[in-house]
């Protein structure tokens, strides 16, 4: 399938899920995972109407970024993936979000390096919400705390938070756990606007639960 076919067959699964939950059809954004896939693959994207593009790797990412300069004012990168503290720096200059905080430390140092003549970065807290070992993210119980510090960064913006649920039976429990930290962060005061919550495979899950912003590689571009 092109991939303007397909973007727009998820774009359909996306407004369909919304509206059987109840919810306005563009309720859900939805951010292109183009990890693994050429510039060209992002170029094709961006020409059928994609403006968000998420990358797990920073080396990859930025160049990337490099290869389509002539589209930075026009769409947004987010690093989706794992952030090392040695590589905050060209990522705060770079990208335009960081789902993958889990750390003071990684939001502190991605605040200072973020440049002055840039808006704000905008982030989210991976929160280890399946509990495996394997997993990034900051288990649950740590989200509200960290919230509340990362929100007094001066050059970050704290959306909200991202998880990556464990596929299977224990996948519904996990988004609606995902939903009511969301909720808790609201109710406590904070200004967040984002769940970044499901992928190809439980993107109707999450949005179901409450997911604002779905991060969908596969079923746009085909397997990896
Ligand atoms: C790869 C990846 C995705 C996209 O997954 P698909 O199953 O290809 O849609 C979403 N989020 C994260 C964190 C990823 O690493």
């Amino acid at each position: 399938m092109a991939i303007s076919d397909s973007l727009q067959a998820t774009k359909n699964r996306i407004a369909a899920a919304c509206v059987a939950a109840g919810r306005a059809p563009d309720a859900v954004r939805l951010l292109v995972v183009s990890k693994t896939f050429p510039a060209g693959a992002v170029r094709e994207a961006f020409a059928a109407g994609a403006r968000a593009f998420g990358e797990n790797y920073v080396q990859e990412g930025l160049a990337k970024i490099g290869e389509l300069i002539e589209l930075r004012g026009q769409l947004e990168w987010h690093l989706i993936g794992p952030l090392q503290s040695n590589k905050t720096r060209p990522v705060a200059e770079a990208f335009d979000w960081v789902h993958g905080v889990d750390r003071l430390k990684i939001a502190q140092r991605l605040s200072e390096q973020r440049p002055p003549g840039l808006p704000p970065l905008n982030v989210c807290l991976q929160v280890n919400i399946s509990g495996e070992a394997s997993k990034s993210g900051l288990p649950a119980a740590e989200v509200p705390a960290l919230a509340r510090q990362v929100a007094a960064l001066p050059r970050l913006k704290l959306r909200g938070l991202m998880a990556v649920p464990e596929p299977g039976p224990e996948a519904a429990a996990q988004h609606q756990a995902m939903a009511r930290l969301f909720d808790a962060l609201k109710a406590d005061g904070l200004d967040v606007d984002t769940l970044s919550l499901g992928m190809s495979a439980d993107l109707e899950a999450a949005i179901a639960a409450g997911s604002t912003m779905v991060r969908v590689g596969t079923a746009v571009f085909g397997a990896r």
